[in-house]
């Protein structure tokens, strides 16, 4: 057989080009082999010339090259495809198989360097994938449990890993405690439950506040090593957890499969350690902050159960002492003398004050425990208003004050709110306004609509607030020249009514000026369309 035959220019291409060639005839015997074929495969043109090229290749190039020459040969196809050489491990050819009537030719391109680039960006991509399922699990779970369990599969199948443990530091006896792990069993788990600060290697971790890596562990002296060693890890890496500058636990990773572990993944599990530090800070501040949002709702409960209680507790003989004095004052068969009449009406007027006391603290207790139950109703401005000005006008009467109803057209108005709750609070805020006005004086209650509000404003031109005071009269049990004024009280009044308001969706607030009188408004949402009922 002779080498081929073609025209010089032709040959001194082929020799130029830097993919290797072969031409081959019907009976696959090397025809034409260029300088690349030469050096590709380490081959003398002189040696090839009429080999069979199957037998050649035999045991350098793999899978099924033989099957695609014949086919492209019988279809008389083009075909292309990549191949590994099983002599050279990790190096790639890129192979096209021309066809002609009386043979193939054959291009091959080395492309082991492509294969390399194109791992290297997969491996980027997992990596990179691995961290942000890593995230998505860090900010999704809150048990840190859960946290370790899944990060664990996730990079178990991405670095072979067999083992992880999760320490975490305990401040009381200055020991390691084993919070979460995978790989062992039970029992190990329990065995090697406390370990003490430089004990094994996540003892020495924790001491240092260093990562230590340990390969080759199956080979190592190491006594750090020796407690993993005897569960059959050879590569292991262990990272300290931290929290703002202090240790809070450790993280390990360990294989029983693989010796090391390469740059790449030591950074990586490096990452994913820091992000989980900072996981557990979060998932420490909510449960402690969900902690103490427990002890004071339990706090405030059991505060609230107590005044509700003694409220309960007093009201009883509260009434029993009002109903004996109502009986003394009306009995007709035994009339009380002037003097014991005088004093029966004062065992009355203190027993009402005290009931009234005790009510305002019951509501107060009921505050914030949910008993409350505010019923909306449509409300009209006008009815709740007349009710409460039926029990407001004696009282006023009394001290020679007047009351002038001015709440014009919008009296007709209908309010969302709770009618109980509603006479409740005007009857605290017109009762207030008599009690802090002058004899003689005047009360004023006008109304305005306010956007979808409906605005209530009760005016009196009594002592009046001074301004660094206004804010705080909504306070429990605030009250205000208390001891000069000897006026009967007990600062739930206004504290009741903001609360009330505030469940209603309304707002109150006042204007007032000392010595000449206050304004006290409150708003609440008025029903849209505002005649119906
Ligand atoms: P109480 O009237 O039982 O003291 P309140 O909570 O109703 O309790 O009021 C708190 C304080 O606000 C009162 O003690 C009083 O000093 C002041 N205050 C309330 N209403 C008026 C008003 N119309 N004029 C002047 N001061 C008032």
């Amino acid at each position: 057989m002779k080498q081929e035959h073609r025209s010089l220019t032709e040959i001194s291409v082929l020799q130029r080009i830097s993919d290797a060639i072969f031409s081959i005839n019907q009976d696959c015997e090397i025809t034409f082999m260029n300088k690349a074929a030469e050096e590709l495969f380490h081959l003398r043109t002189e040696d090839c010339i009429g080999a069979k090229l199957a037998e050649l290749l035999h045991g350098v190039i793999g899978g099924d090259f033989n099957e695609k020459l014949q086919q492209s040969f019988d279809k008389q196809t083009d075909i292309h495809f990549e191949i590994n050489m099983t002599a050279f491990q990790s190096r790639w050819l890129s192979v096209h198989l021309y066809p002609a009537a009386d043979g193939i030719t054959i291009l091959l391109r080395d492309i082991s360097v492509n294969k390399k680039v194109e791992a290297a960006i997969e491996d980027k991509h997992k990596k990179l994938a691995l961290l942000s399922e890593a995230s998505s699990h860090l900010f999704s779970k809150n048990e840190p449990e859960e946290i370790f369990d899944s990060l664990f599969k996730e990079l178990a199948e991405y670095l072979d890993l067999d083992v992880y443990f999760n320490y975490m530091y305990d401040k009381k006896t200055n020991k390691l405690h084993l919070m979460n792990y995978a790989g062992i069993s039970d029992a190990v788990a329990k065995e090697i439950e406390w370990l003490k600060m430089g004990e094994a290697v996540c003892g020495c971790v924790a001491k240092d506040r260093m990562r230590i890596i340990a390969e080759n562990i199956d080979t190592s002296d190491d006594v750090r090593v020796q407690l993993i060693k005897g569960l059959g890890i050879k590569a292991y890496a262990c990272h300290p957890l931290m929290s703002y500058g202090k240790l809070i636990g450790t993280l390990s990773f360990g294989s029983s499969t693989r010796s090391n572990f390469t740059e790449e993944e030591i950074d990586l599990i490096h990452t994913i350690c820091n992000q989980l530090s900072a996981t557990l800070d979060r998932i420490c501040l909510i449960s402690e902050l969900r902690r103490k949002k427990e002890e004071a709702e339990k706090a405030y409960a059991a505060k609230s159960e107590f005044l509700s209680m003694m409220s309960h507790e007093l009201r009883t003989p509260m009434n029993s002492i009002l109903g004996f004095a109502q009986i003394l004052q009306e009995d007709q068969s035994e009339p009380l003398t002037l003097k014991q009449k005088s004093r029966v009406e004062k065992i009355l007027k203190s027993s009402h004050h005290l009931l009234k006391l005790i009510n305002d603290l019951l509501e107060i207790g009921k505050m914030g425990s949910g008993a409350h139950n505010i019923i909306f109703e449509h409300v009209q401005i006008c009815s709740v208003v007349t009710d409460s000005l039926k029990i407001i006008r004696p009282i006023a009467a009394d001290k020679g004050i007047t009351i002038h109803n001015k709440l014009g057209p919008n009296a007709g108005m209908y309010v969302k709110a709770d009618p109980v709750r509603l006479v409740q609070i005007l009857l605290n805020l017109l009762s207030n306004a008599v009690k802090y006005t002058h004899k003689n004086g005047r009360v004023v209650l006008t109304c305005e609509r306010v956007q979808s509000h409906l605005k209530v404003i009760i005016s009196d031109n009594g002592i009046g607030i001074p301004l660094e005071e206004q804010k705080k009269v909504f306070d429990p049990f605030y009250r205000i020249f208390d001891k000069e004024l000897n006026i009967e009280g007990t600062g739930i009044g206004l504290t009741l009514v903001k609360q009330f308001l505030e469940q209603m969706h309304g707002t109150v607030g006042l204007e007032s000026t000392p010595g000449q009188g206050s304004s006290f408004w409150f708003t609440l949402p008025m029903v849209i369309d505002n005649m119906e009922s």
